[in-house]
């Protein structure tokens, strides 16, 4: 959804932040936690076994530091983070052996950036994953997104006590799950104040509610970048004043001057990122490279987050050497996945993954190519305000349906998997439009619910039965 598109905004934050907890919400809210959980796995094979057990360690972490939040923040994000640090040297120093170089390399990184943001986020700007990173990479500030915070907390299983904090200050069940994640970690004092908050009219309601809210709770300057939905030069101009504008507030809040050598210099690593991305996407389309959920969530991460980064940028040149590695693909079936994904999911991440997997892979995500264009250094606001308006996710949802319709057909896929992440009004808006659309053009596709960070909605077996089902049609057809 747009700016256009959003409907009063005194009414979505009547509705989104009223106090209402009645009955049948509170009802449907306790039976979905009572099925919540580590998902069934029948343990017959060591494998299964051990990683049983890992859960277990990491639902035992998980509740240690559910129960320390609200009495003892800091020591909650001490606890986050050393957490987030053990994860971040473990990708660097001691791989598993399941993700390629590229994977491990980002996964290190970003790790040990939430676990350095939840210690001290003095300097750094909370945003939402739209928002062009390099005005702050310029500046030297780090920026964190609800969606890259929110998938670490359900994986360190600790969602929990975020999510009820927030919906007990008004957040109603219906949220988002990613921005609940977030407001209950501020809320709590858990993510403690940053210099500034930022964030897009693209793509989402949510955006529009939360970090306003933050803003407000934190007593941090507010920039909001309100994106039209055309795409043309008058959107252009009227987003980089806005970008402009921006840069000024950041300039205070880090207490430096935006070096405009500097900010050519990110635009200009965002374009070979960009560059990178496009030619990893060629050759990904003729190689098996069984890779999983948590893979294509650091593309998203690098073509949003990470753009115009020195990481984002090592990343896009070790996924080019890896993916020139992959052999040439087989008979495995290749699926689009729109939106993001639910990369806590054990069972569904297995569906996807392994080298020896031949059976079905993930080829690519809409939400991680959604604004592929080039870049000019030269015109750095232009570029950035340029990649907003002509963002896939930006106007109307039939664009968005178009851009995964073609990115479908680039990677000769076999089937388009949307996930509607809970909460999500934009995703859930179209996705029936999106499945019929994709069925005309001849691409069977799946409607999944579930969620990307709250256990309680994920639904694990359905989901793992559900896409089953749909990839056994898969190989049925071919
Ligand atoms: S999942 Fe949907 S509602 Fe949530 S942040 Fe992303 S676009 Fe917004």
């Amino acid at each position: 959804m747009t700016s256009g598109e959003i409907c009063c905004p005194a009414a979505v934050f009547g509705m989104l932040y009223s106090s209402c907890d009645c009955g049948p919400a509170r009802e449907d809210r306790t039976i979905r936690r009572q099925r919540s959980g580590i998902p069934f796995v029948p343990p017959t094979c060591p494998q299964v076994r051990k990683r049983l057990n890992m859960n277990e360690k990491i639902e035992k972490l998980g509740a240690f530091i559910s129960s320390q939040a609200e009495a003892h923040p800091g020591r909650t994000a001490q606890m986050l983070a050393a957490a987030y640090d053990i994860v971040g040297m473990q990708a660097a120093h001691f791989p598993s052996g399941s993700y390629t170089r590229s994977r491990e390399y980002l996964q290190s990184y970003t790790a040990r950036l939430l676990a350095k943001l939840l210690r001290d986020p003095a300097r750094s700007a909370v945003v939402n994953i739209f928002m062009p990173s390099e005005i702050f990479c310029a500046l030297d500030m780090p920026i964190m997104a609800p969606e890259a915070l929110a998938a670490y907390v359900v994986n360190t299983a600790s969602e929990r006590v975020f999510i009820d904090r927030a919906e007990e200050g008004g957040a109603p069940d219906t949220f988002c799950s990613f921005h609940k994640v977030l407001t209950g970690m501020a809320e709590t004092g858990v993510m403690k104040r940053p210099a500034m908050v930022a964030s897009t009219s693209l793509a989402c309601d949510a955006n529009q509610l939360t970090f306003r809210h933050l803003a407000s709770l934190w007593n941090v300057p507010h920039a909001m970048i309100d994106v039209p939905q055309s795409a043309d030069e008058d959107a252009v101009a009227y987003v980089a004043g806005q970008l402009r504008g921006m840069a000024r507030t950041a300039e205070e809040c880090a207490g430096a001057r935006l070096n405009p050598d500097r900010l050519k210099a990110c635009v200009a690593r965002s374009a070979e990122q960009i560059r990178n991305f496009r030619t990893y996407l060629r050759r990904r389309s003729q190689v098996h490279f069984p890779e999983s959920l948590t893979p294509e969530m650091l593309n998203i991460a690098c073509n949003h987050l990470y753009l115009g980064t020195e990481a984002g940028l090592a990343y896009s040149r070790l996924l080019l050497e890896d993916v020139s590695r992959a052999p040439r693909r087989t008979s495995e079936k290749r699926i689009v996945w729109m939106h993001v994904l639910p990369n806590w999911q054990e069972t569904i991440k297995d569906l996807f993954q392994g080298r020896d997997n031949h059976r079905v892979e993930i080829v690519a995500s809409d939400l991680a190519v959604s604004a592929l264009i080039d870049m000019d250094p030269d015109h750095p606001y232009e570029s950035m305000a340029r990649r907003l308006v002509s963002d896939s996710f930006n106007g109307p949802g039939s664009r968005r349906i178009g851009a995964a319709l073609e990115l479908a057909k680039s990677m000769e896929a076999d089937g388009i998997l949307i996930f509607c992440q809970w909460g999500c009004k934009q995703t859930q808006g179209i996705a029936l439009a999106a499945k019929r659309t994709f069925e005309e053009a001849g691409i069977p596709a799946l409607v999944l619910d579930g969620d990307g960070c709250d256990r309680a909605n994920g639904g694990a077996e359905q989901i793992v039965t559900r896409a089953n089902a749909f990839i056994e049609q898969l190989e049925e057809q071919s």
